[in-house]
Order: structure tokens, then sequence, then C-alpha cells
């Protein structure tokens, strides 16, 4: 409902500017309500809170919120997804996704049509501050072809003057798709703003210079995803001529919303009004300048609430003011989330989110690796999960010739549950061949 982004969207403008203490009031009442709703509507967490013998009403401040218990993706995962959805909810009219963002183990969720209308507002206050305005174009690269999404979830939650909207202005690129392809749409749209991954601008630039195309100048690319090195954002910003702001966002709890850039770029201000970070070392918060877990609580999403999820990201806080005013705090650095494109032997590079989404769609399948090993070697390794049977193992095969061809070898290992390597981030998608930049 156009109305209703509307609304979102003046609240969110207006809290930006709020002093810290302001932003987090808002925050714990917005804490008190998600936790309370949890308790009261989804089967899962009123189990859950009663074994740990937690009650919405024990919260009275802020840092109460750490009694209650934090939430793997292992244990979102196992349980089903009814389990985890709130009485009342109409799945019918709710978007499903599925991600497994940087672990490898996927985890489903259910959007509705107000969270959808929150998170246009909370992009908008966002993609605003960058000079954008909502009639203007944007091309974003998706792992998700719309339409992807089942299991009674219909594709996007709204009908109407705002889908239409939506559809006019927003054009997704799907990354298992050829990046010619892709450049000839960028062209021909001529947007105002891109949204992808810093690997996938990589990828979009070398094509660019290595076929001499130039002039393709959108005013600002967002990345997300991916750890933005300053040299990637050097590269990009150069190849494009655009400005090159980063982002932080998780689709189980908030995609693209987590924490931002403003054009000063001093760091990532976390948005204290749409999420709940917390970053801690041993379940205690760290001072600003040591490096911690984040755990996150969705602020807004009520068909399937994400309270203290774990996401396995290590980031540092700052205590820097940021010179744009906003006194929503500031991350300076983020750590984790490394995947790499694997190359094909006919030159093709394949984007690690091409694979991701490829997989995520397979049921059975609790966990994920791809090793590219050599130029004509892959090796699968596939966790069984609840769903497994042998009907899985030749859906990812025929999903991985799809995606890479026969011109290689794959092989594909089922195993009960995979090893833990120590000191070592667990990639899902990882190239050991060396790849010239
Ligand atoms: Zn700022």
């Amino acid at each position: 409902m156009i109305t209703r982004v509307v609304w979102y969207w003046l609240q969110l403008r207006h809290n930006q500017w709020l002093p810290r203490k302001k932003l987090e009031q808002l925050q714990f009442k917005k804490l008190k309500t998600i936790v309370s709703h949890a308790y009261e509507k989804v089967p899962f967490y009123r189990r859950l809170y009663d074994e740990h013998g937690v009650r919405p009403d024990i919260l009275r401040t802020l840092d109460d919120i750490r009694k209650f218990p934090v939430l793997s993706k292992e244990l979102v995962r196992d349980v089903p997804l009814e389990d985890r959805t709130a009485a009342g909810v109409d799945v019918s009219r709710c978007t499903l996704r599925t991600t497994s963002g940087s672990t490898g183990i996927p985890v489903k969720i259910l959007e509705d049509e107000r969270s959808i209308d929150y998170l246009d507002a909370y992009h908008l206050r966002r993609l605003n501050v960058y000079g954008y305005r909502p009639w203007q174009k944007i091309i974003r690269l998706t792992t998700e072809p719309s339409g992807r999404e089942s299991l009674g979830a219909t594709g996007d939650a709204r009908a109407g003057l705002m889908k239409r909207l939506r559809e006019n202005r927003m054009k997704r690129l799907v990354v298992a798709d050829n990046v010619n392809k892709h450049l000839e749409t960028i062209m021909q749209e001529r947007p105002k703003l891109i949204i992808a991954s810093p690997s996938y601008f990589r990828v979009l630039a070398k094509t660019m210079r290595d076929r001499g195309i130039s002039g393709v100048r959108p005013r600002v690319l967002v990345t997300w995803g991916e750890v933005l090195d300053e040299g990637t954002r050097a590269y990009i910003s150069s190849s494009f001529g655009s400005e090159v702001y980063d982002g932080y966002g998780c689709t189980e709890a908030a995609p693209l919303g987590l924490a931002w850039e403003c054009k000063e770029r001093a760091g990532l201000h976390i948005n204290m009004d749409v999420v709940l970070l917390e970053v801690l070392k041993n379940g205690e918060p760290v001072q600003p300048g040591e490096r911690g877990e984040v755990y996150v609580t969705s602020l807004f999403r009520t068909a399937t609430p994400m309270i203290r999820y774990r996401l396995g990201d290590i980031v540092t806080l700052s205590d820097e003011a940021c010179p744009c005013g906003r006194e929503m705090p500031l991350i300076k650095n983020i750590e984790g989330r490394l995947v790499d494109f694997l190359k094909m032997p006919d030159g093709r590079m394949i984007s690690p989110y091409a694979v991701m989404s490829a997989v995520e769609g397979i049921a059975g399948i609790a966990k994920y690796q791809f090793i590219q090993e050599s130029l004509d070697r892959i090796v699968v390794t596939v966790e069984r999960g609840r769903d497994f049977d042998p009907n899985t193992i030749t859906q990812l095969k025929s999903a991985c010739n799809e995606l890479f061809g026969r011109d290689l070898e794959l092989t594909v290992k089922e195993v009960e549950s995979f090893p833990l390597v120590r000191g070592r981030k667990f990639r899902p998608v990882e190239s050991q061949i060396h790849m010239p930049q």
C-alpha cells in the first residue's frame, strides 16, 4: 500500500536524526513489542522461552535482551516454518524467502505485506541520502528470479499500484544470467542507481573495459553482500565514474537493512530503528575497536520473527561521531562473507550468488559447500537434511549442469555433517584456482 510506505518513510526519515538516547528508547519500545508478539503468537518462541524460563515482562532495559536465548542458523533451519510462523498470518499473502547467506545453511522466512512496505521505506530513506528520487530507475542484481518463491506463498506479496510502480522503476537482473546480457540491459535502461555485490561490480567493470564500453555512468553504485575493500571501491568507482556506497544486510532479519554508509563514508550507520544489532564476545557486548560477533533482531518482521539470530559475521564498532550528525552508531569494519566467483573452462565467470541461489531451491540440503579444485573440476559437499531423498542429488546435479555446463568434472559428496574447521571461516563457494583480477 503506497500510503503505508509513505507513512513508514516519514517516520524513518525523522528517526535518522534523533539523538542516541531517543533512538535507544524507540528501539527498546519496538524490541519489547516484537518479543511479546513472538511469545504470544509463535509456537517456537513460546516453547523456547518457556524452556529457558524467560518471559517478555522481564525486559526492562535493552540489556535485558541478553537474558533471552540466541538462535543459531542450525536451530532455525531445523524448526519447521509453520512452527516459526505467527498465528493469524495469511501465508498465501506472504512472500517466501530462502537464504543461506555466508554459511551454506538454507533458512526459510516469510514476509507479509506490511513488512515489504517497511522494507521499501527504509531503502528509500537510505537511497534518498544519495540523491535518489523514487521515480528514478534502479537496477538490482538479485539471486532470486521472480516467481521462484513457491510453497503456497505467492511471488510478490503486493498487488496494485505499488507493485506497478516498483516494477516500472526497479529492474531485477538475475546473477545466473550472462554478464554481457546484463551490460546490454544497463546501457538500454540507463539506471540512476545499481545495487550489486562488490565482486559482481568487478566482473561487470572488467567486461566493460575488455569490450571498450564507456558511458555507462549511473550516479551511484550500492554494494552489499560481501566485504567492500578500498581497492575494489576505487576500481569500480573509476570504471563506472560513479560514487560507491557500501551496505550491510541479511535476508533473514532485514534485507539490505542492517547498516549503511552515509555520504561521509565514515563507517556504516546501524539502522537502530529497524534492527537491534548486538556485537558480542562470549555473550557480552564488546567495546568500540574490539572485534565481536553479530547477533541480529528484526524490529519489524512479524510473520516469522527473528530474535537474537546469530549471523556469524565479525565486526568492529566505532565510537566516533559521524560528521553527518546522525547518531546511529557506526560499524568500522566488517569481516567475513567471503565467497568466490567460479571460472568455467569456456571462460565464463559464475557468480557465487548464482550458485547459492540454485542450491537454495532444492529441498533436503542442510548445508553445502562448492569447491573449485581446478579449472575443470568442482566438488560439491552436501550435508543431508530432513527432507533428503535420492531426488535431492538428482536435482542438485541437474542444477549444476545447467549452471556450469557439462565441460567440467562434477563430484557430489554426501556427508552426515561437516567437520568443524577451527580458525577459518566457512565459505559456501570457494575457488582454489588463481584468478587474475
Ligand atoms: Zn554519517
